[in-house]
């Protein structure tokens, strides 16, 4: 059995699903790509833009702090002119100083104000370079005034507003700022700077100047390092990659220069955004193509596992054994048994309304149907079973465990409990059945071919037997079987071909002396299979809707052939369905009409099968058929639905009593008494009585003694060729020799 190999197979579907995690893996994939891409283009933006700002800071930071290193070189040079240590070595000479440091004024214009001021707070010379405020004194001048007023020695102590800051070392730098304005100072101790005997002064000097942080500072700032919006803030700005704080000399934050910072990263972003949307399109387009190449090799995979999975004998819907799996076991297990001698069983099983879920729910439903199929037969197996889908709703059962006709009965009761439970497919509940045909071998067959044919014979006899049914294989079966299949191919060829003929059975007067009638009975003379009769094909042609052309062809034939036999009666079956067919009368006149055949002598013989569905309709052309004058007998009386209602209501002219009641009259009373009294019945109501199956004389007897009008049987003969009734109606009570013999 190939269902290991079968069950190492990678399932159909699989390389879909293994198409489908890739091509998610890869979308994740292109998806953190790109997030990645994104995310490092920002941050590289992002770094260029901070990298610019730091060195826009820094490099602000170094200019500020340039600028007041400029001042003190710049002071030290100045100081350390003879000029000016020739005046400070007599200080008594402070005019003089004065006078040098106007003379100085022009080399001082950087400054806004140049004072020396002494320790104790005095000032010894300035150069006033400030504007007077509205107050009288320039803010500089308050500054400065300030500065100075707490300055003691050897320490100098700057006050800003209420704030006394203590200064220590000959040099102060610093930057202040109060009302909005930011002044750069720059103080030193002029002993540092001049060649003079500190001992001999008075008072040590300190020598201060400083400039405003003014509008054309910050626009030379702001060209020389290309920022913009540059300015002084007395609070910290939002941005603080773009703030430089200026500090007292104690630390204290005093204001903050800020600017627009330059944003290189973001330029270069707006640059190359094009390039980087290509790329990004360039990525996508890419995945686009991996995935549909991806996808074409997943169907390839998927076709190729297809075809691997029906050559390793997997059914790809259901994953049960193929047809060819279960051949090839079937194959071993018949080898195998023909030398254990053991039993095996087969059993067939096809699904009904499968077609009927397909066609209203769709294929969907359908493949999910066999599926649920597959699972429930999968579940009612023993250990050694095989099951297998053998196509479409077909599956196959082996089972070589000691299989015996219970065990089978039994199987067979509990696959049918097991698939006429409702499914529940695509959430609608649907309710199929099975027919279910069983062979065994030895018993029946020991090789392949002829198993599965036999279990196959059985499975259509379930079918035929009415469907959820399982059947065993019979002998028997195998003819009638072969016959049905022969009959359902041929029957149209063999009606257009003219190929079926006709017998006629007489129908004699009580007595026997005379034929009163002939019944048409239909025979079809096969080449390979012998004369067929009716019963073996008219239910065929009933079921395939060829009733209506066969009986107007035995109608034809009949009234052709009869016609020669004046006097005599001719009496044509109906079967049902031709009979409710709604040109049926219109088509039993035309033909009596083409044939020229006289209708009162025609009798049409109808069942009981014809009265039941529709009796009204059925009255209506009864009436209409009598109204030509054609006879109605009802034939087989007292099998059917038979009852008084049926005799009152139509108007039947005869009835005839079916040969089953004279087949058991002689073994059974019962059956005498039911014939008399049909025979009673018949007369009762006006008709004439005829008796089928009269078979021997003493029945003949039977029947005369209780008042049949005609009979008909083997007695006197059975369904002849028309050359037969020919030769029968040239003689004179042409049964006289047998009932003589009798
Ligand atoms: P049926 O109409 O009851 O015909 C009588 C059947 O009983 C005939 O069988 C006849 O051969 C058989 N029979 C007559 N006497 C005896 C007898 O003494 N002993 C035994 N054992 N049988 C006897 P046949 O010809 O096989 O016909 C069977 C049935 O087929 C007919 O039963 C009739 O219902 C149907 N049939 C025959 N020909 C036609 C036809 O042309 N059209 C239709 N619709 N049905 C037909
Ligand atoms: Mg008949
Ligand atoms: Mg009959």
């Amino acid at each position: 059995m190939p269902q290991p190999l079968a069950a190492k197979m990678t399932n159909a579907g699989s390389s879909a699903r293994m198409f489908a995690s890739t091509v998610v893996t890869l979308g994740c994939a292109f998806i953190v790509l790109m997030a990645a891409g994104v995310a490092v283009v920002t941050a590289l933006t992002r770094e260029a833009n901070r990298l610019e700002a730091q060195r826009q800071a820094e490099r602000i930071e170094a200019a500020v702090n340039g600028q007041i290193r400029l001042s003190e070189l710049r002071l030290e040079g100045l100081m350390s002119t003879n000029d000016l240590a020739d005046a400070l070595q007599q200080p008594q000479q402070m005019p003089a100083l004065q006078a040098t440091l106007k003379r100085l004024r022009s080399q001082l214009l950087d400054f806004d104000g140049v004072h020396i001021v002494s320790m104790s707070g005095s000032v010894v010379a300035s150069i006033e370079n400030m504007v007077p405020t509205a107050q009288g004194q320039s803010e500089g001048q308050r500054h400065l005034n300030a500065f100075l007023s707490g300055a003691k020695s050897p320490t100098v102590s700057v006050v800003i507003g209420d704030e006394a800051l203590p200064q220590t070392g000959p040099t102060r730098t610093m930057v202040l700022n109060d009302s909005g304005e930011t002044l750069l100072l720059t103080a030193i101790d002029l002993s540092r700077i001049m060649p003079i005997d500190v001992s001999s002064m008075r008072d040590q000097l300190s020598l201060i100047a400083y400039r405003h942080i003014s509008a054309s500072m910050l626009s030379e700032l702001a060209e020389r390092y290309r920022v913009a919006d540059i300015r002084l803030v007395s609070s910290f700005p939002t941005d603080p990659s773009s703030v430089l704080a200026l500090r007292a000399p104690d630390g204290t934050i005093g204001a903050w220069l800020t600017w627009s910072p330059a944003r290189p990263g973001d330029a270069m972003l707006h640059r190359f955004l094009w390039a980087l949307i290509l790329v990004a399109l360039l990525f996508s387009g890419i995945f686009v193509f991996v995935v549909q190449r991806l996808r074409a090799a997943a169907e390839q995979i998927e076709l190729r596992e297809r075809q691997i999975q029906r050559l390793a004998g997997q059914d790809e819907l259901s994953l049960l054994p193929n047809r060819r799996s279960f051949d090839l076991t079937l194959d071993q297990s018949l080898a195998d048994l023909a030398q254990s001698g053991a039993a095996l069983a087969v059993v067939l099983i096809d699904l009904d309304r499968f077609k009927a879920v397909n066609d209203t729910y769709g294929h969907t439903a359908g493949d999910e149907l066999i599926r649920q199929v597959a699972s429930r037969l999968s579940g009612a197996l023993q250990p050694g079973d095989t099951v297998a889908r053998l196509g479409g709703d077909e599956f196959g059962i082996i089972r070589t465990h000691l299989p015996t006709q219970a065990g089978c009965a039994a199987l067979g009761e509990h696959i049918l409990a097991c698939l006429t439970e409702p499914f529940i497919v695509m959430d609608v509940e649907v309710t199929i059945g099975c027919s279910i045909g069983i062979a065994m071998a030895p018993r029946d067959a020991t090789n392949r071919e002829t198993l599965l044919k036999l279990a196959d014979t059985a499975l259509y006899e379930a079918k035929n037997g009415g469907r959820n049914r399982y059947s065993f294989f019979e002998p028997q079966m195998n003819r009638s079987l072969q016959l049905k299949r022969m009959v359902e191919d041929d029957l149209r060829r063999a009606i257009e071909n003219d190929e079926l003929t006709l017998h006629y059975q007489p129908q004699v007067s009580v007595d026997g002396s005379t034929i009163v009638g002939v019944e048409a009975l239909v025979r079809w003379p096969h080449p390979e299979h012998g004369m067929i009769p009716p019963s073996d094909f008219i239910a065929i042609a009933e079921e395939r809707g060829l009733i209506v052309p066969l009986s107007e062809w035995v109608l034809r034939r009949a009234c052709t052939e009869a016609k020669r036999w004046e006097g005599v009666r001719l009496a044509v079956n109906v079967s049902p369905i031709q009979f409710r067919h709604k040109d049926f009368v219109a088509n039993v006149i035309r033909i009596i009409q083409e044939t020229d055949f006289d209708p009162t002598r025609l009798e049409l013989e109808l069942t009981e099968g014809v009265l039941i569905e529709d009796a009204d309709a059925a009255e209506a052309a009864m009436m209409d058929i009598r109204a030509h004058g054609v006879g109605l007998a009802l034939d087989d009386f007292g099998t059917g639905y038979s009852s008084l209602i049926y005799l009152r209501r139509f108007a039947f002219d005869k009835i005839k009593i079916d040969r089953s009641f004279l087949e058991y009259m002689e073994a059974t009373g019962e059956s005498a008494i039911l014939v008399h009294s049909m025979a009673h019945l018949g007369r009762a109501l006006g008709l004439r009585v005829c008796a089928e199956g009269v078979e021997t004389a003493e029945q003949h007897r039977f029947l005369q003694a209780i008042g049949c009008h005609e009979l008909q049987g083997f007695l006197f003969s059975r369904g002849v060729p028309a050359e037969q009734i020919d030769r029968l109606l040239s003689v004179d009570n042409p049964f006289s020799e047998v009932l003589s013999a009798a």
